[in-house]
């Protein structure tokens, strides 16, 4: 068999939560899932191929957003658009930007796409640096901005995001897939730049985490109508699915559901955030349902991720690779009962 092509042949797998540790048993804190479930009780037709852009689920979307349905795109998850968008928009020779530490998909995506990846390093608090940015977006085609950022859950400022969209010839992607926590806060979304008709901003959300339906796969964009139609070209036919396109539908019209879940998960945040505080920890609160945590002086984020899991069959998400994040966890808020276990066990590990 003839060699594989270079980009395919050093690609390394995403390492994502479920991958690392699956089955049943664990106490899973690690994959910015929300622990609660929401009922979305659907019966479709399984015989026909499902509607290839999903227009009832854009149609309810767009009314909420005050868009039309053709800002719109449906996605088997955001990961999805994620490598749509690279592979659509970055040109041969020219580069995805992303910043770091951010989500890894973003490098991924490139490389499967066979474009050179460059990062801005995040300062020490993890805000933006708009020199740092700006500086990587030299040959670039496309600017991944996540806000709230995974993992560190900060948000990029929205006058920032703008004053980039104006500078940058390239498409910016603001990677929102933790926007509804952010609303809940008043964080304001770039979705509003899309509807005042900004030409090369791209809004993701998902379904995966606010809406608690990370097992439906359901992800979409927001954007000027053009860069939608591109997206539309590429994608392939039936990519988002009939019993999916069914729950995002019953779940979208029960937003109220999914607020309440939010502010819950929020008020749980602040109270497990605080409560490791309490013993030692220092914690990057963040706007998000996860928050990151460093472990007092004296146990090493590896050897609390270690006995968390040999003790208390508690997941949280480790970095091991990333420079930045080598002492620190992510913790993604679970439910009342997890987050007091998770509190109680953290009391008897800790020095
Ligand atoms: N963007 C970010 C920032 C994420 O954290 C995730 C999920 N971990 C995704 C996108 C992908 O989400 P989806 O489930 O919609 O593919």
């Amino acid at each position: 068999m003839n060699p594989l092509p270079p980009n395919v042949a050093s690609l390394r797998p995403y390492q994502s939560a479920r991958s690392l540790r699956k089955g049943n048993g664990w106490i899973f804190m690690d994959a910015n899932e929300s622990p609660l479930e929401v009922a979305a009780p659907i019966a479709p037709p399984l015989n026909r191929y499902p509607d290839p852009t999903a227009d009832a689920l854009r149609d309810a979307v767009a009314e909420y957003y005050g868009v039309r349905r053709g800002n719109l795109m449906m996605a088997n998850g955001s990961d999805e658009l994620i490598d749509l968008l690279v592979r659509c928009f970055v040109r041969s020779g020219r580069k995805t930007a992303a910043s770091t530490p951010s989500y890894g998909m973003y490098r991924i995506a490139a490389d499967s796409a066979g474009a050179d990846f460059v990062a801005a390093r995040l300062r020490a608090d993890f805000s933006v640096d708009e020199n740092s940015l700006r500086a990587v977006l030299d040959n670039a085609d496309l600017l991944f901005i996540c806000s709230p950022n995974n993992p560190t859950g900060t948000v990029v400022p929205r006058e920032l995001i703008e004053r980039l969209s104006a500078a940058f010839s390239g498409l910016i992607v603001v990677d929102e897939a933790y926007g509804e926590f952010a609303d809940a806060e008043g964080v304001p979304s770039s979705i509003e730049l899309v509807r005042r008709g900004a030409e090369n901003v791209v809004v993701l959300r998902t379904f995966s985490k606010a809406f608690a339906a990370a097992g439906i796969r359901l992800g979409y964009c927001v954007a000027n109508e053009r860069i939608i139609n591109i997206l539309l070209r590429m994608k392939p036919p039936y990519n988002v699915n009939v019993l999916t396109q069914a729950a995002g539908l019953a779940l979208w019209r029960r937003r109220d559901a999914m607020e309440r879940n939010v502010r819950d998960l929020i008020a749980a945040r602040k109270v497990l955030a605080g409560g490791c505080e309490r013993l030692g920890c220092s914690v990057f609160p963040g706007r998000a349902n996860f928050f990151l945590l460093r472990p007092p002086k004296g146990i090493s984020a590896q050897t609390l991720h270690e006995s968390l899991v040999e003790n208390y069959r508690i997941v949280v998400r480790r970095f091991p690779n990333v420079p930045e994040m080598e002492d620190l966890l992510r913790v993604s808020v679970g439910t009342p009962e997890h987050n007091e276990l998770f509190l109680s066990s953290l009391a008897r590990l800790l020095p």
